[in-house]
C-alpha cells in the first residue's frame, strides 16, 4: 500500500536519511515502555531531529504534533507501523 503524506514537504524530511541535515522520525514507543505505565492513546511519536548516527538520549529532537509545513495533525495520518522509520530508540 502505497503511504500517504499531509504534504510533499514533510514526505520530503521524512524520506531523507537520519544523518543529513534536519529531518523528521517516527517511532513507536517500545512494548517495554509502554509496560512501565505509559498511558495514552497513541504509541507513536514524531520527531525533528538535526541528523544522527544512532537514535539516543544525546541527539537534539524536538517531539512535534502537527506538521510544521501545512498544520495538519500528525497522529490522524501516521498512525500505521508502516510509517515507523526508526526503531533503535531508547524508548
Ligand atoms: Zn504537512
Amino acid at each position: 500500500m502505497e503511504k500517504k503524506f499531509c504534504c510533499e514537504k514533510f514526505r520530503f524530511r521524512y524520506e531523507g536519511n537520519s544523518e543529513m541535515g534536519l529531518n523528521f522520525r517516527i517511532i513507536k514507543l517500545s512494548q517495554n515502555f509502554l509496560d512501565r505505565g505509559y498511558w495514552g492513546d497513541n504509541v507513536y511519536r514524531y520527531y525533528i531531529t538535526e541528523g544522527y548516527h544512532v537514535f539516543d538520549d544525546k541527539i537534539k529532537a524536538i517531539v512535534m504534533e502537527f506538521c510544521p509545513f501545512c498544520g495538519k495533525k500528525l497522529k490522524s495520518i501516521y498512525k500505521s507501523d508502516e510509517y515507523i522509520n526508526e526503531s533503535n530508540h531508547p524508548y
